[in-house]
């Protein structure tokens, strides 16, 4: 038997749960707000440990969805999904369930893979409903997306903060050689900018430095090295209290998502003088990427990537709120997603 419930949320259109007892599923799906369109989020898998801390992520990152695609100019609001458990429940039924909670919601929540979920689940997601994107054979693995979003927006930054958006011989410090911050470092590298890179396994920065001629620390010694653009692409969280006052660096761009630990921070940063690239801004392009598959006609990468370029120019309109207005780089950010809901509710 599938339970569903509503979960009245102040602020936010529909949040529901979900339990079916044959499947072992325990879901919720939270949709934030479509006021931009329909809202477009991942499915986590998570092993969380209780359903207060599942509510609370689902609440969190669908909220940030709508911040997200606002941000970067799509026609998306924000939702998300979590399902408490790990990749050792995954089955037909789990996925196939996942998929009628999904289809319930008639278009309004719109899901992908995330974290512990991938592809070949979204295709059986798919069988049960059709409002799912990042299927096999369409737009493909995101990353090297964002890697491009990201250098685009890091060239935005190096034009505020320096005059020139070139990255010849600056110093460029990447946490994390993963699927994106390897590709991020090699944009960096062709335009001349030295590679400074750490990552928790050895290897991974090896290779990275090896092909950026570029040089390995410690996961320690990378949020405290000299360099001029210190580029999060790791975990979240690594602009914190501990963290803060030993950065050496003018800027700070990097993939990573929820980089700042806590809202304060982002002012912390702009009292120091460093110019933050707000992290949800810089690491649309995996979003835009997906949404194209939206489009009459289907996906088309050349466009995609053409729409990408709002990431720089976006840049440059949270840099001039923030100047004007004597306010973080974050808190402008917020800003301007608000603004363009706000324009669009104030047209409805
Ligand atoms: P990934 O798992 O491929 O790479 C992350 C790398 O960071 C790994 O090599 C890991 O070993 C390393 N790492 C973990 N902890 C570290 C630490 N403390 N110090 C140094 N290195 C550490 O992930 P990814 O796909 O490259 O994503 C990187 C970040 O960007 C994540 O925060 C992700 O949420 C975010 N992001 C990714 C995409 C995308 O398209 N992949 C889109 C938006 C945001």
């Amino acid at each position: 038997m599938v339970e569903v419930t509503d979960i009245p949320v102040e602020g936010y259109e529909s949040v529901k749960r979900v339990y079916d007892a044959e499947s072992g599923l325990l879901a919720f799906i939270s949709v934030h707000s479509t006021v931009l369109g329909p809202a477009l989020g991942g499915m986590r898998l998570w092993n969380y440990a209780n359903e207060d801390e599942a509510l609370t992520d689902v609440l969190r990152l669908s909220k940030g969805m709508t911040y997200k695609a606002a941000c970067a100019g799509l026609n998306l609001g924000g939702g998300k999904s979590v399902i408490i458990g790990d990749p050792s429940m995954k089955s037909q039924a789990f996925f196939e369930a996942m998929g009628d909670f999904v289809e319930s919601f008639g278009g309004s929540y719109i899901t992908a893979e995330d974290v512990n979920t991938k592809v070949e689940d979204m295709g059986i997601v798919a069988t049960r409903t059709k409002h799912v994107v990042g299927l096999a054979g369409k737009s493909g693995n995101p990353s090297p997306k964002t890697a491009w979003g990201t250098f685009l927006g890091l060239k935005a930054t190096l034009q505020d903060v320096y005059g020139s958006d070139s990255c010849a011989g600056k110093t460029f410090a990447i946490e994390g050689a993963g699927s994106v911050g390897s590709i991020y470092a090699d944009y960096i590298a062709k335009e001349g900018g030295k590679i400074i890179v750490a990552d928790i396994f050895d290897e991974s920065a090896q290779r990275v430095a090896a092909a950026t001629n570029g040089i390995v620390v410690s996961p320690d010694e990378i949020r405290s090295v000299e360099c001029d653009v210190y580029a999060p692409c790791a975990l979240g969280g690594s602009i914190n209290d501990d963290t803060i006052s030993n950065f050496k660096c003018k800027a700070i761009v990097g993939a990573a998502n929820n980089q700042l630990l806590e809202e304060r921070h982002g002012d912390d940063l702009r009292d120091l003088g460093i110019r933050y690239a707000p992290d949800y801004v810089v690491n649309a392009a995996g979003l835009i990427n997906v949404y194209d598959e939206m489009a009459d006609g289907g996906y088309n990468e050349e466009r995609a990537v053409e729409n990408m370029n709002s990431i720089r120019t976006n840049m440059h309109e949270i840099f001039a709120i923030s100047n004007e207005e004597g306010i973080s780089t974050a808190t402008a950010a917020d800003r301007f997603a608000e603004r363009r809901i706000d324009s669009v509710l104030a047209s409805k």
